[in-house]
């Protein structure tokens, strides 16, 4: 929703910014620089406690008969009465629910408050959950990376379901601890084996640290499951690309064969079983491979070149 046009292309982006003791979310084209819109606030840093405000985690006072903070100064009503009126950025005035749609925008210094209210106020143990969840990302959103791990890590020796083991994955690969990220997922996998979303992060992450076949073993477990197979089989595909690029024709075979007779329902290992068939030579079994091809994506101009190149042009008696 880019407002008045700041400059010739406009890219309007909501970015976190800190002045003081404050954040901001601000609207910010990232072309010519030009905000559109800033909301600063105090956030709560710390995890939430009953005995700490909601608004800045400053400490709560009982003074005359009501709980006041230490540090922004506010009841308790009224720090109720602030999030009330943040949560109403979302129709269903939930702060769960105003939350995500807020984290989903970037717009973290909100989703933090919001969270934070959730599982301070929500009673339903299930969104306590996935809040906690949201306030864990938003504190990665603001730059609060060690307090995320700090949070997440307390959350997983405090009653956490395995999920706080996808969410601590995430954040020490973004702290760029790889080797946390990996014993984050092996302790999920362990807690929860057939939680498949995690076999497949632990798959893409050995992926990304070039253990190929540890990444191969771990994306077999994705292949069962309709939801989790395109990723099982994104990961196959990778991976075999990457032997084929070595010129490890061998290893690339097998690394398809992981995917089995999905093999066949994929353009990308159908194409790929057909290019290690040519440099096999293997003329016979690479034209049936790139008729697989053409069925699956009958668009596809590299598989209908080589098809061309390939098939013997035919010799009708009428020609
Ligand atoms: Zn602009
Ligand atoms: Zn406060």
């Amino acid at each position: 929703m880019p407002s008045p046009r700041c400059c010739d292309q406009p890219s309007m982006k909501w970015r976190q910014t800190r002045v003081g003791d404050r954040r901001s979310d601000i609207y910010v084209c990232s072309r010519c620089q030009h905000i559109d819109a800033m909301e600063s606030w105090l956030v709560p840093l710390s995890p939430p406690d009953r005995g700490r405000c909601a608004n800045c985690s400053g400490h709560l006072q009982l003074k005359e008969g009501n709980y006041r903070c230490d540090y922004c100064g506010l009841t308790s009503g009224k720090t109720r009465e602030l999030h009330d009126n943040l949560s109403a950025l979302h129709p269903s005035r939930n702060y769960l629910q105003a939350a995500l749609a807020a984290a989903e925008m970037n717009r973290f210094v909100i989703a933090l408050k919001l969270s934070t209210a959730a599982i301070l106020w929500n009673e339903n143990e299930e969104e306590q959950v996935l809040a906690r969840a949201v306030r864990l990302q938003s504190l990665e959103g603001l730059g609060e990376l060690d307090r995320a791990l700090d949070e997440a890590y307390e959350w997983s020796t405090n009653g956490a379901p395995p999920l706080v083991w996808g969410v601590i994955a995430d954040l020490e690969a973004a702290a760029g601890n790889m080797d946390g990220a990996l014993a984050a997922l092996k302790n999920g996998i362990a807690a929860e084996p057939e939680n498949l979303d995690m076999w497949l992060d632990l798959a893409e992450l050995f992926a990304e640290l070039d253990d190929r076949g540890k990444a191969l073993s771990a994306a077999s477990h994705g292949l069962n499951s309709p939801e989790s197979r395109p990723r099982a089989l994104a990961v196959i595909a990778d991976i075999a690309e990457r032997y084929y690029a070595d010129s490890m024709w061998f290893n690339a075979e097998e690394s398809l064969k992981v995917a089995g007779d999905l093999q066949d329902k994929n353009v990308n290992l159908a194409w790929l079983r057909a290019r290690l068939a040519a440099s096999a030579e293997n003329v016979g079994e690479a034209v049936q491979w790139l008729d697989c091809v053409l069925q699956l994506e009958p668009s596809h101009t590299e598989a209908q070149e080589a098809l061309q190149k390939l098939r013997p042009k035919k010799k009708g008696w009428l020609w």
